[in-house]
């Protein structure tokens, strides 16, 4: 399950070259030549992470990082900066705007894949390609299997995106609209009930294999993935 990164970037040959070890690496791309572009795919598709290059036409990079901070809704999006530019003060200031790394031009596509798995790895578990296994439960979100002790489990896509949000987010408990803001996305309107019909999916094919007590309901504020006991209705 690659993350949905958007590419600003206004040289073409550069944009190109990212944005195929991008896909290489199983990622979902989008371009934009400039801030005014890029802000049109934010709004559109509220992308895990950004590359920005700090060098654009009209609304420079360091710009764009300070509007998507200002916004609730983007906010929280990774952001690593590109830059031809070396000088350290350069750096602060990229930093100082949230930008969550930064990287100088030329680099190397497996290096920037790496940052980017880094950074995701930090802020947004879930959109890095990583087998999690808890309490003898595997999900691979590379190959897309579930299993438990070698044998595997058949879920639906949403059962699997919501199964694979919540062991990436564990022990937390997460609001049924935090689930489908995480799983869902938070530009689909659908009910609150539908998160609960997914669980109970969900729960139906772990308990073939006797995990179901890994999802649990918290009366009043909504489900979580813990090896622990319930405490609230199971
Ligand atoms: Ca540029």
């Amino acid at each position: 399950m690659g993350a949905k990164i958007l590419v600003v970037e206004d040289e073409p040959a550069i944009q190109e070259l990212i944005s195929y070890g991008l896909k290489q690496a199983g990622h979902v791309t989008f371009c934009a030549g400039d801030a005014e572009q890029a802000m049109v795919i934010v709004n559109d598709v509220l992308p895990d992470l950004v590359l920005l290059d700090w060098m654009l036409p009209g609304m420079s990079g360091i710009e764009f990082a300070k509007m998507l901070r200002r916004v609730t809704r983007t906010k929280n999006i990774p952001i690593i900066m590109l830059t031809a530019r070396t000088e350290e003060s350069d750096k602060v200031s990229g930093l100082e705007v949230g930008a969550d790394d930064y990287i100088t031009k030329p680099f190397s596509p497996r290096e920037l894949i790496a940052r980017i798995k880094a950074v995701l790895r930090r802020r947004a578990p879930e959109a890095s390609d990583d087998v999690v296994e808890i309490s003898g439960l595997r999900i691979d979100p590379s190959t897309h299997r579930v299993t438990v002790n070698n044998k595997e489990l058949i879920l639906g896509p949403t059962e699997f995106r919501l199964l694979y949000f919540l062991m990436t987010h564990s022990e937390r408990v997460h609001s049924r609209s935090q689930l489908l803001d995480g799983v869902w996305g938070d530009h689909v309107f659908v009910e609150d009930r539908t998160v609960d019909v997914h669980i109970r999916r969900l729960r139906k094919i772990l308990e073939a294999v006797d995990k179901d007590g890994l999802v649990q309901t918290v009366r009043g504020s909504g489900y979580r993935l813990s090896v622990g006991r319930a405490s609230g209705m199971g």
